[in-house]
């Protein structure tokens, strides 16, 4: 694959870090110095954006300051508190990460990333993003936005994960990659977005598809996303309607459906089941509640 020498790497870190305070966001997890707040950070920003994690995020933190507060708690607990980011998959699995932390890791969430990588809901992108901003360690953090940012400002041209993984390391500065990182996020996120804000971007002079042209390789690039299906009628959303019903109390199985869609119980039926499957709600009789409700 043919990327960018050493010198444009040097040249594109120089100009990104001079600029590294005007692409600064304001975001409270941001330089956070405790790594369960980081992780909370992480898992909640997996699928949903910015701007709608802030205020869950603080009453969560708030809620549960520590890995081992949160296990205690029931499900329930942290369900009610996932109230605005659906995925509800990601709240059991944070739940039952800090499940393992208060377990295995003696209450304190790991460093590395081997062991980072063994907490549910914690993939490649988290694991690397908690060990470089919590514990400052020396690994690329690449998700959707980097990796525009990679395609399009070092390759000027599609990538695969590996080659979106490479380019990322070679890219690292060996000090302080925990900045570098921030603002490579803070750059894909503000400016090279999938319309990307070329003309007033501050690394716009050592960025290769700006230089170069062609056609914009980072759609089709690994990491990169791809348009969300519909939400409206989605079983998203009708998953969404039943958790926001449970939250208020236990509610008979009549009345979700008419959460999903009163002239399909069928399909009611098979969401509820879904979400029973997931552990996230219970069945006693016919009523139904958020798991861990008493
Ligand atoms: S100049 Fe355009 S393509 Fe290059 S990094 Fe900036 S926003 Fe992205």
């Amino acid at each position: 694959m043919a990327t960018s020498g050493r010198n444009d790497h040097a040249a594109f870190r120089r100009v990104l870090r001079r600029n590294a305070t005007q692409l600064a966001r304001d975001l409270p997890w941001i330089e956070h110095a405790d790594p369960w707040a980081v992780l909370v950070s992480e898992v909640m920003l997996q699928q949903t954006q910015t701007s709608r994690v802030i205020a869950p995020w603080t009453k969560f933190v708030n809620a549960f300051p520590t890995p081992t507060s949160c296990a205690n708690a029931p499900l329930s607990e942290v369900l009610r508190l996932w109230s605005g980011l659906g995925y509800h998959r990601r709240a059991k699995a944070l739940h039952d990460a800090a499940t393992m932390i208060r377990d295995v890791f003696d209450g304190a969430v790991p460093g590395a990333v081997v062991d980072l990588r063994r907490l549910p809901g914690v993939g490649e992108y988290t694991a690397n993003a908690v060990a470089s901003f919590a514990f400052g360690q020396s690994v690329a953090v690449v998700d959707t936005n980097v990796g525009r940012v990679l395609a399009r400002a070092i390759a000027n041209q599609t990538l695969s994960v590996g080659d979106a993984r490479s380019t990322a390391n070679e890219l690292l500065p060996r000090k302080d990659a925990a900045s570098f990182n921030q603002s490579m996020l803070d750059l894909g996120a503000q400016y090279c977005t999938s319309t990307p804000r070329c003309q007033s971007c501050p690394v716009a002079r050592v960025c290769q598809w700006n230089r170069e042209g062609g056609p914009d390789p980072a759609p089709r690039s690994a990491g990169v996303s791809r348009p969300q299906p519909r939400f409206q009628g989605s079983d998203r959303q009708a998953r969404g309607r039943v958790l926001a019903a449970l939250r208020e109390r236990p509610r008979s199985v009549q009345h979700l459906v008419t959460c999903v869609d009163d002239n399909d119980p069928q399909r009611s039926a098979t969401l509820v089941a879904a979400l029973i499957a997931d552990g996230l709600i219970e069945k006693h009789g016919q009523r139904v509640r958020l798991s861990g409700d008493e």
